[in-house]
């Protein structure tokens, strides 16, 4: 929670460094110079600190076999969404200007949290679970993950899997998702997330949408993702798809090759 810094003036608040609505940086690069420290650091751990996702993982499937699959050419697309800074955004400070959604307690700390819920997320779940396999996985843990989602999704109805800290790989101090665990077809699995990082194992099938931690009210960077969601739905592969509108393997290539862009 809360890990996003905010730097007000390093770019156009029209134009997010990684939203969904970024352009691809093989067309139009990021000024590499103006990045701020907290994804400089998220592009260099994805370009030199893992560098192989090593094979995939043993054991039993993250998700719940996928039913009506039988003779079916094409499963329905499974959307893995992030929780903070993604659908969500707490602290520990509520904010002067804007009341609190709701309120979260922290068992151990036993310290409150203050939670604002992103422009559109419940609408968003509404209708992306209508066309898609809606799964959240976070890296929060899930005694707080569960009293957020029960806010966000009361009834259970729009969010079929809940995943939580446990099912992250650590890697070099990173929590990262693997999505080949998930028992889906790659060609029809992605995973949203604020943080380049958790895409570290599936750079290809991975969505980044822009970091959300409550100032900005206006905020559509959900109703973008929906649109994305349903131009990929109808591609015959999904990191086909992300690879030409996102390039972010590439992006990574580029990084490895040329070390002096993020120094
Ligand atoms: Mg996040």
């Amino acid at each position: 929670m809360a890990a996003a810094m905010v730097h007000p003036g390093a770019w156009p608040a029209a134009r997010p460094t990684m939203g969904v609505t970024m352009p691809n940086p093989r067309e139009e690069p990021p000024a590499w110079s103006e990045l701020d420290d907290s994804l400089r650091a998220a592009l260099r751990f994805l370009a030199y600190e893992c560098d192989d996702p090593g094979p995939v993982p043993e054991g039993p499937a993250l998700l719940p076999r996928q039913e009506g699959l039988d003779g079916e050419i094409m499963p329905r697309m499974t959307v893995v969404l992030d929780l903070d800074e993604t659908l969500s955004h707490c602290r520990l400070e509520p904010l002067k200007s804007l009341q609190p959604d709701f309120c979260v307690h922290f068992e151990e700390s036993k310290a409150t949290g203050y939670v604002y819920v992103r422009p559109n997320a419940r609408l968003f779940l509404e209708v992306a679970s209508r066309l898609f396999e809606v799964v959240v996985f976070t890296a929060s843990s899930k005694s707080y993950a569960d009293q957020v989602l029960d806010q966000l999704d009361p009834d259970r109805q729009h969010i079929s899997t809940r995943l939580y800290r446990q099912h992250c790989v650590e890697r070099s101090g990173a929590f990262l998702k693997d999505l080949r665990r998930m028992g889906r077809r790659m060609d029809r699995c992605l995973l949203v997330d604020n943080s380049p990082v958790s895409l570290a194992l599936c750079p290809d099938n991975g969505v980044v949408v822009s970091s959300w931690t409550a100032e900005d009210p206006d905020d559509k960077e959900l109703m973008e993702l929906l649109l994305i969601l349903q131009q990929c739905d109808l591609e015959a592969s999904v990191p086909q798809f992300l690879g030409r509108r996102y390039g972010l393997r590439a992006m990574v290539e580029l990084l490895r090759r040329r070390p002096d862009l993020l120094e």
